[in-house]
């Protein structure tokens, strides 16, 4: 879309607009004769107060949000100076939603306010409406020059604001979505049609998880000039503190023995699920990533656009999430370690979602039938001992337990889990949501009614997680998909690399939570064991997009293989695996098939010496 063709139809007036250029980091004005507009990121808030940055649902509702996740307790106000460049009456439109709507329930938890120089305007948000909306804020009167716009939060229960809009132009009305309003936000905030370059890198690894940090810092250990891009303010994705799952699976395997030694180096094992922040320690991994001379890395930026020549990547865009500004990385190589897959999608690499038939692979675990299932993601939580804890407010708008299906419990484990039926990528924001419900409400009831409730009278809710983990969206295909028959028969690969040593471990809704909600929290699973495997290369990179490394649970599997292949310390190992396969690339100047093809002798050198720090 044309930047200015968000206007058509978008209001009356403002056609002919002007844009009077950025004002501050996320936030634009754009100015038509004597009216004005001005728009406001709520992200990019000089001051975030106690809001969280939420990324997690940009490519479906178009931007990072601020989440006031506050646990049941309103959080401190975010603000941030404004420069009016005129005095008057404004009309204030915001963009946000009553998270709990799609499920017809009694309220809305999240609720908020909009303070201009401390007063607020009369409108409550985050009242009405189940999509991502501008809720009509009335008209607020300002001073020319300097004020203070804040969002206070009201409830603690996850309200969320995107953007603010003030306009002096009664009849505009801000672009509701899609495209129109990504254009809307560009003009307003002044963005460039092509941002600015990040500078010359032989490798580009979108994905800081486990996976992605190996591929990025073997990748750097071997010369390869490296970029690391990652949505997040951590590394280790689902293994961070942020989501708190430890990594599991065995390392140093034949054939490979010193795979595995740089997941050594960053990963948090054998700790347990939902346990203490610093059990994951971020600081390690993000120290590891740091160290490295070859490797740039970039926090909180996400990848939002892929460019192509012919069947290559030749650049990607990613987007701050606090600032709104954009990067261009350009790149002989690529690799996606997003989980999602979600550079290979926008490459339009080949895909698959769900699972497999019986019918076509002939594996014994999949149902007869292919059909859209996945494995769910999970939101965890803890709760701590605390004399004298004080009361949880009772969720109306929440899960309704009784005695028989409240989850008894002081924390989360891996078996909170919902999604299966759902569509992981364009519902993910719903699914997370429906998490959220389940747990406070468990608490509230824990707190308040079950019959036992003086278990959990000296105990408060001391963390859940707003990024919610996932197990399963897209599997990109290489130029071969592993499946159950090639682990039941023990296929010999010629390409084979990493050893997986984790049973096939398949997750479906529990049955008895199903039949009570309709829609399972929980998850009951079949995880046969099987002798360890390794995973052929020709996985590990994109059939039809040649210059596509992948590493994580986006690679070239089915859903049962997936079921074997997903644990961390084993995805670890694929990003030691592709980081190697990077050097092989770039020294001779070849896509990732050519790896396999003409130089596996090299590779296997490389999987053979290892890159762990010799004396580290
Ligand atoms: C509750 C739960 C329990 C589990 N139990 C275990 C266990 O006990 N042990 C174990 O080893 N595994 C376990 N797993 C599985 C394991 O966590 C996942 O399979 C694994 O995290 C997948 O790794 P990944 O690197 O592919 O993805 P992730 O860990 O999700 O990392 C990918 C990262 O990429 C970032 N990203 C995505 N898109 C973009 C983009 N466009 N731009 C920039 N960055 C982007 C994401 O924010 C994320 O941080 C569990 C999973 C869950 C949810």
């Amino acid at each position: 879309m044309k930047r200015r063709d968000f206007l058509k139809g978008a209001g009356a007036g403002i056609l002919g607009v002007m844009a009077a250029g950025r004002l501050g980091r996320g936030q634009g004005i754009l100015k038509d004769g004597d009216r004005v507009t001005m728009l406001l990121e709520a992200e990019a808030f000089a001051n975030h107060g106690g809001w969280k940055v939420d990324q997690q649902f940009m490519d479906q509702m178009g931007s990072p949000f601020l989440l006031a996740h506050g646990l049941g307790r309103p959080v401190e106000d975010a603000t941030q100076e404004v420069r009016f460049p005129r005095g008057g009456e404004y009309r204030v439109w915001v963009r946000t939603r009553n998270w709990v709507a799609p499920w017809n329930v009694d309220g809305a938890p999240g609720k908020f306010r909009l303070l201009v120089n401390g007063r607020p305007v009369d409108t409550v948000f985050g009242t009405e409406g189940d999509e991502w909306h501008w809720q009509d804020g009335g008209t607020v009167r300002v001073d020319k020059g300097r004020a203070t716009v804040a969002l206070r939060d009201l409830t603690g229960f996850d309200g969320r604001c995107d953007a603010i809009v003030f306009t002096t132009d009664k009849g505009f009305r801000p672009p509701h979505g899609g495209p129109r309003l990504d254009a809307f936000r560009r003009e307003a905030l002044g963005l460039p049609d092509t941002p600015p370059s990040a500078g010359d890198y032989d490798f580009v690894v979108v994905g800081g998880g486990i996976a992605g940090t190996a591929a990025a810092i073997v990748a750097s250990r071997l010369g390869v000039k490296t970029a690391l891009i990652q949505d997040r303010p951590v590394l280790g994705g689902n293994n961070s503190s942020e989501i708190r799952v430890h990594a599991l699976g065995g390392v140093n395997k034949h054939p490979y023995k010193a795979l595995g030694d740089v997941v050594k180096e960053i990963a948090a094992t054998h700790c347990g699920n939902a346990e203490e922040a610093e059990k994951y320690h971020d600081e390690r991994i993000l120290k590891a990533a740091r160290a490295e001379d070859n490797l740039d890395l970039y926090l909180n930026m996400r990848v939002v656009d892929v460019e192509k020549d012919g069947n290559r990547i030749s650049a990607v865009t990613g987007k701050h999430t606090h600032k709104n500004t954009e990067k261009r990385f350009e790149a002989p190589l690529f690799a996606d370690c997003t989980g999602d897959g979600n550079v290979g999608y926008m490459a339009g690499a080949e895909y698959r979602m769900g699972r497999e038939g019986e019918n076509q692979t002939g594996e014994s675990m999949a149902p007869e039938k292919p059909d859209e299932m996945t494995m769910g993601c999970s939101v965890l939580w803890n709760s701590r001992k605390e004399p004298g804890a004080p009361d949880f407010p009772d969720c109306p708008w929440g899960v309704q337990f009784d005695e028989n299906t409240a989850w008894k419990t002081f924390k989360a484990d891996w078996k909170w889990e919902a999604g299966y039926w759902r569509n992981m990528i364009t519902e993910f924001e719903y699914v997370r949501d429906y998490l959220l419900r389940a747990v406070y409400s468990n608490w509230a009831f824990l707190k308040n009614e079950h019959e036992n409730k003086q278990k959990w009278a000296d105990r408060e809710l001391n963390w859940v997680a707003y990024v919610a983990g996932k197990r399963e969206s897209r599997r990109l295909l290489g130029d071969v998909i592993l499946d159950q028959l090639d682990i039941d028969n023990a296929k010999k690969y010629p390409d084979a690399c990493v050893t997986a040593t984790w049973g096939i471990d398949l997750h479906h809704p529990h049955p008895k939570y199903k039949k009570a909600f309709g829609e399972s929290f929980i998850a009951a699973n079949r995880h046969p064991h099987h002798k360890p495997y390794p995973i052929p290369y020709r996985c590990l990179y994109s059939r039809n997009v040649d210059n596509l490394l992948l590493a994580g649970r986006d690679i070239s599997v089915t859903h049962v293989a997936l079921g074997t292949v997903r644990v961390m310390r084993t995805t670890g190992m694929m990003g030691e695996v592709i980081g190697m396969a990077s050097r092989v690339c770039t020294q001779a100047g070849i896509p990732p098939r050519g790896v396999y093809k003409s130089r596996l002798d090299q590779l296997k050198e490389l999987m053979k010496e290892g890159a762990g720090l010799k004396n580290g």
